[in-house]
């Protein structure tokens, strides 16, 4: 009698598990919807683990890691993402300040700025929150933090040690994305890949991992065969290179760009896009680049937004604020 209502409890989990994951097609099919990559969840987790060698390396006679970042105007959605990190690097044990200006704030007295952070002995990470206002040069800022505190691998020695396959900061986003593809254990060696954005901080490292030889010293390589498109990929031809991918991965900022007829079937796609938009019932929401509803119907593996590449970002920077501070104090 128990081990019966043993089995109906059990049938009953499962059938409510298989339901959260099959839908009903056209024809009144059930089929498989695919699994949806939980980026909240593995972020967490790669933050406790942190959180767990930071306690080792304080006691065993280290200074905490330390983190600055650097936010110049009001953007709402910037000052969002910078309080979000804070937070994150306190939680788990890093000393974490940010540093604000106001946006008449010149290109020279910002550099000022980053060269003494750069001398300060007790600053290991230094972040610059991207956009800077107009008039201010992005690319001279980025090159003004000093390599070995450069948390977002945005200078231009760690963008070179990055395409030279050398160990290197890598940036948060792109070595999110890998992470994930690592621990949900999706087998990238000879496949098809294709990045779908070519910006230099995203698009372009994901692809420059993605391609690179495992082999090699930064142990970061993915040995896919990568197809990188861009704005002037025409759609057609994004749909034919995106139909024979294995894996997407997708970081262009415009909604529902990858829609299921795109997808092979089984596919794994990762969705690094973020768009606020403003939905029928005038509530304003955060959304990918993949139309996740149906593109859940033929992939293997899909991740969502919010909740996907976001909280690994976050994650993965804190991971490259204790290597940072870890070299430091072995200079
Ligand atoms: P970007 O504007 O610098 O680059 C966008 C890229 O998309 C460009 O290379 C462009 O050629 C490409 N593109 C635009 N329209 C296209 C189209 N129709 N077809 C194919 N390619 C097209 O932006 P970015 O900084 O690379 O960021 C991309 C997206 O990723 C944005 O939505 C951004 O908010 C998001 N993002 C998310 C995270 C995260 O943590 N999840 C981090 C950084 C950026």
């Amino acid at each position: 009698m128990r081990h019966r209502i043993c089995l109906r409890i059990v049938s009953t989990v499962l059938t409510t598990k298989m339901r959260s994951h099959t839908y009903i097609d056209s024809l009144g099919s059930a089929r498989i919807m695919a699994r949806a990559l939980d980026g909240k969840a593995l972020a967490k987790e790669i933050k406790d683990e942190l959180k767990i060698k930071i306690n080792n390396w304080i006691n065993t006679g280290h200074r905490a890691p330390s983190l600055r970042c650097i936010i110049v105007g009001s953007d709402p959605a910037s000052h969002t993402y910078v309080k979000n990190k804070i937070q994150a690097a306190i939680d788990i044990g890093i000393e974490a300040q940010t540093i604000k200006y106001d946006e008449n704030l010149t290109e020279e007295a910002l550099i000022s700025a980053i060269e003494l952070l750069n001398h300060d002995k007790l600053v290991d990470g230094i972040l610059v929150q991207l956009p800077l206002p107009n008039g201010i040069d992005e690319r001279r800022v980025c090159n003004a933090v000093a390599p070995e505190k450069d948390v977002d691998g945005f200078h231009i020695t760690n963008v070179g040690q990055l395409s030279l396959d050398m160990p290197t900061i890598v940036p948060a986003t792109a070595l999110a994305v890998i992470e994930m593809l690592k621990r949900f254990k999706i087998e990238t060696l000879g496949r098809n890949a294709v990045v779908v954005g070519r910006s230099k901080n995203v698009g372009l490292p994901i692809a420059m991992m993605l391609h690179s030889d495992r082999n090699h010293d930064s142990g970061l390589g993915m040995d896919a065969t990568v197809t990188i498109c861009h704005r002037y990929t025409p759609a057609e031809q994004l749909a034919v290179h995106c139909r024979n991918a294995d894996i997407i991965v997708t970081a262009t900022g415009v909604p529902k760009l990858i829609k299921a007829d795109m997808i092979k079937p089984g596919a794994t796609v990762i969705d690094v896009g973020i768009t606020r938009i403003t939905d029928e019932q005038g509530k304003t929401k955060l959304v990918g680049d993949v139309d996740y509803d149906e593109v859940r119907k033929v992939a293997g593996a899909v991740t969502p937004v919010p909740g996907g590449v976001g909280p690994m970002t976050v994650a993965m920077l804190m991971h490259n604020t204790f290597q940072a501070s870890q070299k430091i104090w072995q200079q």
